[in-house]
Order: C-alpha cells, then structure tokens, then sequence
C-alpha cells in the first residue's frame, strides 16, 4: 500500500510535468526545452554544463545533444568556454530565454507563488535526501543547505569546496557539488 506522504508526492510531480508541458507547447517547443531554461535559469557557475545538465534531468549528454542545439540555434541559450579550461564550455541563458522563461513564469502555470515556510522546506529537503541518497543521485540543492557553506568573517559565505566567495544571489542557487549537511540529511522518522 503506497504511504500518503508518496500518493501527495506522487500528484506534485505528475502536476508540475503536465504544467510543464503545456506551457513548453504554448511557447512552441518540447517539454525538455522548457526544462534547460528552467535548469540554466537556476544553477550556480559550477554547474552550467552539459554534463551537469544531463545529471539533473537524468538524460546523457550525448541525449541532450540535439535539444542543446535547438535552443542555441533558437537564440535561447549560448555556449562560452570556460575562463580556466577551455575545452569545456559553459551554457548560459541569452537576453531572449531569460524573457521568454519570465513571460513563461508570469502566467503561474508552473507553479504558484507558494509561500516561504521553513517547515516545509525542511520536511521536503528530507525527503529528497532520503530519495536520492538511495539511488546515489546528486541533490542539487542550494548553497544555503550544504555542508561545504561556511560563514566566514563578516557574516559572508565562503565555499569550502572550491574556496570561493558566495554572493547572496550564488547561495540561492543550484548546485551539482551540493550535499546536504548533516542536519539536512537526518532521517525522516
Ligand atoms: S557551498 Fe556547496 S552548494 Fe554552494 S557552491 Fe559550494 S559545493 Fe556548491
């Protein structure tokens, strides 16, 4: 018999794709497209790759491909190489897929503005981390739940993973080195 807390899970999920994809056809593209303005729009500069990308959709790079390429031949997205390795290349929304994903996001269809409600976060943070850890996925949670966000002097945060400074926008977004902090990733009894 399926728990209640995975019939609700259950509906969330299934709502959300089929919202999803009917505003990805009202803009006149696949729901996979929708999907990397969505991806790009969040994540932090560690995990603008293909790669990154395929790992959060659960699709291959080599999959990906060709959606990749409608959306840059579309003028939604570009492909910079990266400043310190140049082999790889690094993908960013352009000026016309940030206005088409806020033109997208006006209309609600996606998703209410639901309100901030740290219980909720918590409990579903949780249920995420039991999920993924599981089946050895990465969460791809935000800095601010990460065991590698310290606050360093001044009250700013500093990634311990790369060393880096995090603005206040960079600990809102998503990361693929993410991982939970202890705390974050306790059970659900
Ligand atoms: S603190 Fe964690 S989530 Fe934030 S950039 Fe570093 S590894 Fe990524």
């Amino acid at each position: 018999m399926m728990s209640d807390v995975r019939i609700w899970l259950d509906r969330l999920s299934s709502l959300h794709k089929s919202q999803m994809r009917k505003a990805a056809c009202a803009a006149g593209m696949q729901l996979v497209h929708l999907e990397i303005l969505q991806y790009l729009s969040m994540c932090n500069r560690y995990s603008n790759t293909a790669q990154a990308l395929g790992e959060y959709l659960g699709q291959t790079k080599g999959s990906l491909s060709q959606s990749l390429a409608f959306m840059e031949e579309a003028g939604y997205i570009e492909r910079k190489p990266d400043p310190v390795d140049r082999r790889y290349a690094r993908l960013f929304l352009t000026k016309e897929g940030k206005a088409l994903l806020k033109r997208i996001d006006s209309g609600k269809i996606l998703a209410p503005d639901f309100p901030e409600d740290d219980a909720a976060v918590e409990m579903i943070q949780r249920l995420l981390s039991d999920w993924q850890s599981h089946n050895g996925l990465k969460s791809f949670g935000q800095c601010k739940s990460c065991r590698f966000n310290k606050t360093v002097d001044g009250g700013r945060s500093q990634c311990m993973l790369t060393g880096e400074a995090l603005s206040k926008s960079d600990v809102r977004k998503i990361c693929r080195e993410h991982e939970f902090s202890s705390t974050a990733s306790a059970p659900l009894s």
